[in-house]
């Protein structure tokens, strides 16, 4: 599928396999052509990417601090990387929405970085943000390969363009900030985690730039994304897990909110994007608790545990949280309401502290 374990550089996809799995099932015979297409896309990566050498860092330039270095190139629905160049930075709209919606995003997410964490890019070191648009033909998906975004038009029918949110290039991007600060091991607890870490911070940078306070954001990933047609209103909630499409060609969404209801699956790489449900509606839970910007607190409790060196490649859920209870801790004080309001959501996820 879409991600490499033990191996450096993991491509991360945005649309988990069971949703693919279930359209390939139950889908139209168009619909079934394009999921079994992605698929196929998908499962030869691992050939692709064990072949090719880690390149991200070898076409750096010199640029300032803080400085943003988009390239938006269009792969012209093949599935050739990079593409043609189409966009590079300090240049005007292309008219051409995919394009458009990649060069602010990947902005976006490098102002949310920059402003809020004083980070320089994805590896704090000002890494350039490339990005290819229109790959594939009728994709149903996007991904990081650890140098580029990639982005699928979607097949039209049941997904839009995968550039349309805002969260999911926040979602993808972030993967690459986990790679560069923790290694979070893409399988089972660790995995769910790294999926977890990258649905928190996509959510911040759309919230981010839409300067919402914690309870007035939809805390939904990958709203937009799927068409009228489907019965669902995006891929995951981190408010409400497990509600976010319920439709009889995609399936029902399987993510739980509670460990009681954690799913022990060999699929999905022991479903890392299923049950990354718990620390995300944990996370909800802390930041709707010590309201205002979610960004400011819950996020930086969040993104602190992230650098924290505590945090190892196969950390799992209850380490996590301590750890995070523990950053608290240390940035507000200990016993103070943020490292309570930290504990109270672990606890309400079925996560107990001692
Ligand atoms: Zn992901």
């Amino acid at each position: 599928m879409c991600q490499l374990t033990r191996r450096p550089h993991s491509i991360y996809c945005i649309l988990p396999p069971h949703i693919l799995r279930s359209l390939a099932q139950n889908g139209t015979p168009g619909q079934r052509h394009n999921a079994l297409q992605t698929l196929s896309i998908d499962s030869t990566f691992r050939g692709l990417r064990a072949s090719q050498p880690v390149v991200r860092r070898a076409h750096r330039i010199a640029i300032a601090e803080g400085q943003k270095q988009r390239t938006i190139y269009t792969a012209n629905q093949s599935e050739t990387l990079p593409g043609t160049l189409a966009r590079a930075e300090d240049t005007q709209p292309s008219n051409d929405p995919a394009i458009d919606e990649a060069y602010d995003g990947l902005g976006a997410t490098f102002d949310f970085y920059w402003e809020v964490f004083d980070r320089n890019s994805i590896d704090d070191e000002g890494l350039p943000l490339d990005a290819t648009v229109h790959y594939g033909e009728n994709y149903d998906n996007a991904f990081w390969n650890g140098e580029r975004m990639v982005f699928g038009d979607g097949d039209g029918d049941l997904f839009n363009r995968f550039t349309v949110s805002l969260d999911v290039i926040g979602h993808e991007l972030a993967h690459g900030v986990t790679e560069d600060e923790a290694q979070l091991a893409y399988f089972s607890q660790s995995g769910a985690l790294n999926e977890s870490m990258s649905d928190v911070f996509g959510s911040l940078v759309k919230q981010y730039l839409l300067k919402q306070p914690a309870d007035q954001a939809d805390w939904l990933i990958g709203a937009g994304l799927l068409t009228t047609k489907v019965s669902g209103v995006a891929l995951r909630s981190m408010k409400a897990p497990g509600t976010a499409y319920d439709d009889p060609i995609l399936g029902k969404d399987p993510q739980p909110a509670h460990m009681r209801d954690f799913v022990s699956t060999s699929r999905d790489n022991g479903g890392v994007h299923i049950n990354s449900g718990i620390p995300n509606h944990a996370f909800y839970l802390v930041a709707t608790q010590l309201g205002g910007y979610a960004w400011e607190k819950a996020g930086r409790i969040w993104y602190e545990t992230l650098r924290d060196s505590r945090l190892r490649p196969n950390t799992g859920f209850k380490r996590f949280a301590r750890l995070t209870a523990s950053v608290a801790a240390r940035l507000y004080g200990s016993q103070g309401t943020e490292e309570k309001a930290v504990s109270d959501a672990w606890k309400q996820v079925g996560i107990v502290l001692n």
